[in-house]
């Protein structure tokens, strides 16, 4: 069985989920089918939590109106077989009149993510009666049944692997399923999300779960490209990444694929492809374990980086001094993305300020620290990238303009993390496509 996950804009309009019921049946391959929200749901959502909790009665209600109305339309166009139009009309009274429930009770946690989850549950089941109207015999199997955090909130890959399979031996004689992304229960039973993008992150624990033959990835873009496209003119899409390389490109700011979603799918060893919609055949991005060429592959940045500067107030060749600021990051769960060292003074870097004051206050009991705000990391992506010819003459030729404030090589053979002020991420971005991609 293979995965196909299909992201909001791939779901957002009737004409686009008519072209992906053409590509599940594309092949006979049995297939478990991974929907977003229809694009621009979830935002909305989102926004109507914001105006719950600012007790904005009004301005929830209006938003629920309008995007009602857009779901009214929807299956308007989606459904021209009478009855099936009538069951998607109840589906979706039965949705809107909850979230107008919402606005009578108070909004609490659990509430919240209630409220999050209708835009899968909706756009799932208007999927469903789709198929039903094209003949696809198929199965809508609940993701509440079986995706589950555990205690620390993380996937509990083995629980969801239990629970899909005594799911699907119901369903001997199907061969298509279609669940939702995103959703999921926590350890309490309540429903809970994978947070935002977390539709790739599902099909990937999926994948994993019935160790599916591929995970295909399914947006509006040819894969994974190799400089970021809004910033720089010209970029190529990468035919094959190994799973370490697209966990750092995805981690450091490529936009395509959620960070998260690597990991399952690298550890049942299945590979991960990502597709367009709009043009199916392209080849697209593979990855897997195998790296498939030496070299450069792609460069990408990650913005709202906080530099950390700590400098021990103590003495040279004090040990002990890096455990001891390592624990204080630990203490605030606060991951630190790059680190350099020098004899007295160590820098890091981390994206979340949500715990800084109490980290800067602890760590001024053992050194001076400094913080810088608004950096950007740019990082370069490869294999083997020091075997590269040349590379790093070549990358700082290239940007021999830029202020770089923090350097990392060496600490994994697919990386060279670069450290500067965000505003010269743009001019860096162009002078590495030119500089390491001739493009
Ligand atoms: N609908 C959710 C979001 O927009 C999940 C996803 O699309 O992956 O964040
Ligand atoms: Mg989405």
């Amino acid at each position: 069985m293979k995965v196909m996950k299909f992201g909001g804009t791939s779901v957002g309009k009737p004409e686009r989920m008519r072209q992906i019921a053409e590509l599940i049946i594309a092949d006979n391959e049995p297939v478990m089918v991974v929907l977003s929200a229809l694009s621009g749901t979830t935002n909305a959502l989102v926004e109507i939590t914001h105006r719950l909790a600012a007790s904005d009665k009004q301005g929830a209600s209006e938003k629920i109106e309008a995007l009602e109305n857009h779901y009214n339309k929807f299956i308007d166009d989606l459904l021209q077989d009478v009855s099936l139009h009538a069951r998607a009309k109840e589906v979706l009274n039965e949705h809107f009149e909850f979230l107008s429930i919402t606005q009578k009770i108070s909004l609490s946690d659990a509430l919240n993510k209630d409220i999050l989850a209708q835009g899968e549950l909706m756009s799932t089941k208007l999927f469903s009666l789709f198929l039903e109207q094209s003949k696809i015999d198929h199965a809508l199997l609940p993701a509440l049944d079986f995706m589950r955090l555990d205690q620390n909130e993380e996937p509990d890959l083995a629980l969801i692997q239990e629970k899909l399979n005594g799911v699907l031996a119901n369903y001997t004689t199907k061969n298509i399923f279609v669940t939702q992304g995103y959703i999921c229960r926590n350890a309490k039973g309540e429903v809970d999300n994978l947070k935002r993008g977390g539709s790739d992150y599902t099909a990937s624990l999926i994948a994993a779960a019935i160790k599916a033959s591929v995970c295909e990835i399914w947006t509006d873009i040819d894969g994974m490209h190799n400089n970021d496209p809004r910033v720089v003119e010209k970029t190529v899409a990468i035919e094959q990444l190994s799973f370490d390389e697209a966990a750092e490109l995805a981690y450091f700011g490529a936009k395509i694929l959620h960070p998260t979603c690597i990991w399952p799918a690298q550890q049942e060893n299945i590979p991960v492809k990502l597709l367009n919609t709009m043009e199916p055949k392209a080849p697209g991005t593979v990855i897997k374990k195998e790296a498939g060429t030496v070299g450069v592959k792609a460069v990408a940045a990650k913005d709202d980086i906080i530099a950390v500067k700590i400098k021990s107030t103590r003495m040279l060749l004090a040990y002990g001094f890096l455990r001891k600021i390592f624990e204080v990051f630990e203490k605030y769960k606060t991951p630190i993305d790059m680190i350099t060292t020098s004899e007295v003074a160590v820098s890091v870097t981390i994206d979340s300020d949500l715990h800084l004051a109490e980290i800067i206050a602890e760590l001024n009991n053992i050194a001076s620290v400094e913080v810088e705000r608004s950096q950007t990391i740019v990082s370069i992506v490869g294999n083997e990238i020091a075997m590269t010819d040349s590379i790093l003459k070549k990358l700082f030729n290239s940007i021999d303009e830029i202020p770089i404030t923090m350097v990392s090589y060496g600490g994994s053979a697919h990386n060279i993390s670069l450290l500067m002020p965000s505003e010269h991420k743009t001019k860096t971005l162009q002078l590495i496509n030119k500089g390491l991609f001739d493009l």
